[in-house]
């Protein structure tokens, strides 16, 4: 579960946990949010630890997704994600690929690196954290809708490969969510713009992959569900 120190990522995190499983809490800086999503788990009865790394850097990501003591990863959430927006002609090099590093090649990465495992379980899930706006234009995210464009493309191709083994691969795009991730931009009266007329929850969100992840979905594979009170409908 990459990025769960706090947002979408912690709420998923106990989801998950109260299914039943391990949750591997990742987290680059943020320790003590982690250490919280940890202690939650546990007082709850769940199995969680703490897993600092970087999912932008590639040695990180190896030993993030390797068996370890709790087995091999049959659950990968793909959910840490940054944004980093500019029009396109201010974007610099930097701006584009962190977002792009950061959003995209680390799904790709992390979702290599556990495949093998689940197609010789015959099971897995991969579950990637695209966005609304990885469907429809968002003016100053040049960089992040085509992160999560690709996050969207990705999921549908490595869905069909490997659908086959029991292993499904679908994409979860949020809309306007309450989390650190949107503070900046929550203001006003935003919500009037979306059908539902309220920010959603990052519990909602986790609803979702929740679903995705257990074995009443093993038939849902290569979509992106959309969470988003209606915006994009
Ligand atoms: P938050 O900023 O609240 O949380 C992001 C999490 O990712 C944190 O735990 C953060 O930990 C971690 N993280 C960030 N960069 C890295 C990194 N390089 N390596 C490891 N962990 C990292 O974001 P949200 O919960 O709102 O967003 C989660 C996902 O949902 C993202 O992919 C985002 O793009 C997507 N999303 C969110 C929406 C929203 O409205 N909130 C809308 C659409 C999509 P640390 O601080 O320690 O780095």
């Amino acid at each position: 579960m990459t990025g769960s120190s706090r947002g979408i990522g912690a709420a998923t995190a106990l989801a998950l946990a109260g299914d039943g499983w391990h949750v591997r809490v990742n987290y680059r800086s943020d320790e003590a949010g982690a250490k919280e999503v940890v202690s939650r788990i546990e007082s709850a009865g769940g199995s969680a630890a703490l897993w600092q790394g970087d999912v932008a850097d590639a040695d990180d990501v190896r030993r993030m997704t390797e068996p370890g003591d709790d087995g091999p990863v049959l659950v990968l959430v793909n959910n840490a994600g940054v944004r980093v927006d500019n029009l396109s002609p201010s974007l610099t090099d930097e701006d584009w690929a962190t977002v792009i590093d950061t959003n995209l090649t680390s799904t790709f990465r992390a979702t290599r690196a556990v495949l093998p495992k689940m197609m010789r379980a015959r099971f897995g899930r991969v579950i990637n954290l695209a966005s609304v706006a990885g469907i429809r234009a968002n003016p100053g995210q040049a960089n992040y809708s085509a992160s999560k464009a690709g996050v969207i493309g990705f999921t549908k191709t490595v869905a069909a490969e490997v659908a086959r083994r029991g292993v499904t691969v679908n994409a979860v795009a949020p809309g306007l969510i309450e989390t650190a991730f949107t503070e900046d931009v929550l203001e006003g009266d935003m919500a009037k713009a979306i059908p539902a007329r309220r920010i959603g929850t990052p519990e909602e969100v986790a609803a979702c992959i929740r679903f995705l992840a257990s074995p009443e979905a093993s038939y849902v594979t290569g979509t992106t569900l959309t969470v988003d009170g209606g915006l994009s409908a």
